[in-house]
């Protein structure tokens, strides 16, 4: 298969894991035959410096024209770098919300995994943990209220501010569509997430989600009210497949799971719209306190390269070898910075890598 691939390096570490991320792919390529053409897109503080714009139209075209996007991060330090004294639509931040409206990216995907070597950054207990956990956070990404009307007016000397939650059922039959079909690829369980107690755009969502999994037999479908998921998810996350929520609780959600996993580094993230494109990256950040220093964990990339294998060219084999990989490093005693244990003894029984030796790791566990 021939695979167009648009890669936004971006700024800060986002240069360095990406490399890692197209080393794996390249092993995927000459493993099982395929090609993997990258263009290079330039996106956020990078393109400033270079055209004194976050996004340009042919950065856009060029995201348009790909199967696929691979990014790393975008963005430096927001007290130092002079990105921030620009206007807030002139920002690397500005470019990256910029396409994801371009490209209609309505569906966020963030798994959350636990790895069983990783185990003790988890801050759950070890009863709760068990055999670890393993689930998929989607979130609808263009809808509710952070893109509802919004107002704040004073009336006789009292300010009041506004903000609307809005859905119509075209755009939840979409993402549920999405969640469902993800599901049927894992362990077949949706958890539909709302507070249909007290809101009407959550009473819809139920409807249209119980509408969409009568085409959907094999997928399990429940519903489960956001407060009590907040609660379950440090409860009993073992209990979860897909966590299928609207903007503002998949925000919240997302950031809880991923807490609970561990670091940073490890959590990739997609967001897909309504073909098989995807726009795929880590959950970090540019990480600008170690741009530069080769010691970033570039598994997260390399996990996000793993998730454009499997949702935008249905390479489930490569996808599964990629992970397989990543877990055979970590079983293998191999750590980056930032997945050191923090005990003595305990970082005495791993060995630390830097960037580019983790990429190569991984890839020789792919032979
Ligand atoms: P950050 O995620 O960049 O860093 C937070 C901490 O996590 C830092 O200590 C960093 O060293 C560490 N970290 C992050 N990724 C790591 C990795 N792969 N390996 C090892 N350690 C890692 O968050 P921040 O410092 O708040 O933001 C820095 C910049 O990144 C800002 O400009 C922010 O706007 C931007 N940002 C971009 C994205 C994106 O590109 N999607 C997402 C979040 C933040």
């Amino acid at each position: 298969m021939e695979c167009r691939v648009g890669v936004i390096s971006g700024d800060g570490i986002g240069p360095e894991i990406v490399a890692e991320a197209k080393k794996v792919l390249d092993k995927v390529g000459e493993k099982y035959g395929h090609t993997f053409c990258y263009e290079e897109i330039l996106m956020g503080g990078c393109s400033i410096d270079a055209t004194g714009e976050p996004l340009t139209k042919e950065a856009v075209a060029q995201a348009k024209a790909s199967d696929a996007v691979l990014m790393g991060s975008i963005g430096g330090d927001t007290r130092t770098s002079p990105w921030y004294k620009l206007p807030p639509e002139k920002r690397p931040e500005a470019g990256l919300l910029a396409l994801r409206k371009e490209l209609n990216l309505f569906a966020n995907l963030r798994p959350a995994y636990l790895y069983e070597e990783l185990k003790e950054a988890c801050p759950l207990r070890e009863d709760i943990i068990g055999d670890g956990f393993d689930m998929m956070i989607m979130r609808e990404l263009t809808g509710g209220l952070y893109f509802g009307a919004r107002k704040t007016e004073e009336t006789d000397g009292v300010v009041t501010a506004t903000d609307t939650l809005t859905y119509n059922e075209n755009e939840i039959r979409r993402i549920a569509k999405r969640g469902f079909d993800i599901a049927a690829k894992r362990r077949k369980k949706v958890t539909s997430v709302d507070k249909a107690n007290v809101l009407d755009s959550s009473r819809l969502w139920r409807k249209v989600v119980d509408e969409v999994a009568q085409d959907y037999p094999d997928v399990a479908c429940e519903h489960m009210l956001v407060d009590n998921c907040a609660m379950q998810l440090v409860r009993d996350p073992k209990q979860f497949d897909v966590i299928l929520t609207e903007n503002m609780f998949g925000d919240i959600l997302s950031d809880e799971a991923s807490m609970v996993t561990g670091s940073i580094g490890m959590l990739a993230s997609a967001s897909l719209n309504d073909t098989k494109f995807g726009l795929y990256e880590p959950s970090g950040g540019s990480a600008p306190d170690i741009a530069g220093k080769g010691i970033a964990n570039p598994i997260a990339t390399i996990l996000s390269a793993a998730m454009m294998l499997r949702y935008t060219f249905d390479l489930d084999a490569e996808a599964d070898a990629v992970e397989q990989a990543v877990k055979q490093v970590l079983k293998d005693g191999y750590r980056t910075i930032d997945i050191m244990p923090q005990e003595a003894d305990k970082r005495a029984a791993v060995t630390e890598v830097g960037t580019a030796r983790m990429g190569d790791l991984i890839c020789d566990r792919m032979n």
